[in-house]
């Protein structure tokens, strides 16, 4: 419980930044005032408990068509939402954070996603530390298949990386005659980065994502089909 109140307020703070730090200065404001608008209903300027409820429900939001996200979002325990609680809200719904496959409950800070399932239209399935540590969830993937987001994301990272890079086989597809030159630089980086992904250990994981994400690099792929990185 009080991990979630510091994972809030976290999010509280990383609202604050895209509010201050907005490229479009004049526009957000507006659209996040809109946005407020939509909520408060009776327009006092204070969000109550039925109209979070209603709003969530027309909108189709319908994980967060609770009052337990009502009252992560109440941070001053007040029984409403004040405007920088509703721009939590508005962060929220647009950066598309996740809630648990497991409790059902919204998750504010470090979560397990199905690398499996990462890339399916409907959506991915993610997990809290919790339900995910007690193997409490039901799913058609294995424990195994799941990373943490920062881990994920790093996975991410490597293989746009790696889409970026030419085969490595190219290196026999050579026509020159010129056969004293023992590689070339491509070689040679092409040689370290594939280096660096085993030394991150990272085969593993290409194992496991390989066909629902693309290869992260051909020799990554004949590693099992786990993806745990301990
Ligand atoms: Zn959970
Ligand atoms: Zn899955």
């Amino acid at each position: 419980m009080e991990d979630d109140k510091k994972a809030m307020k976290n999010m509280f703070n990383i609202t604050q930044i895209y509010l201050d730090t907005s490229e479009k200065r004049t526009k957000l404001p507006k659209l996040a005032l809109e946005f407020f608008d939509a909520i408060d209903n009776d327009g006092d300027g204070k969000v109550q408990i039925h109209e979070f409820l209603g709003f969530t429900r027309e909108q189709g939001l319908t994980k967060m068509n609770n009052r337990h996200l009502f009252d992560m979002l109440d941070r001053d325990g007040n029984g409403s939402l004040d405007f920088m609680e509703v721009m939590c809200l508005f962060y929220i719904v647009k950066s598309g954070r996740p809630f648990c496959g497991g409790c059902g409950c919204f998750i504010p800070d470090i979560f397990f996603t199905c690398t499996k399932c990462f890339h399916n239209e409907e959506g991915s399935f993610c997990l809290c530390t919790t339900c995910f540590h007690k193997n409490k969830f039901q799913h058609k993937h294995e424990q195994n298949y799941f990373l943490d987001n920062f881990a994920m994301l790093e996975l991410q990272r490597l293989q746009a990386v790696a889409a970026t890079k030419p085969e490595s086989s190219s290196s026999t597809s050579h026509s020159t005659s010129n056969a004293i030159v023992p590689f070339t630089p491509a070689e040679k980086k092409q040689g370290n980065m594939k280096f660096e992904l085993f030394n991150a250990g990272l085969a593993a994981i290409g194992g496991a994502v390989g066909n629902a994400a693309g290869a992260v690099a051909g020799a990554a792929a004949t590693a099992g089909g786990s993806c745990n990185i301990m």
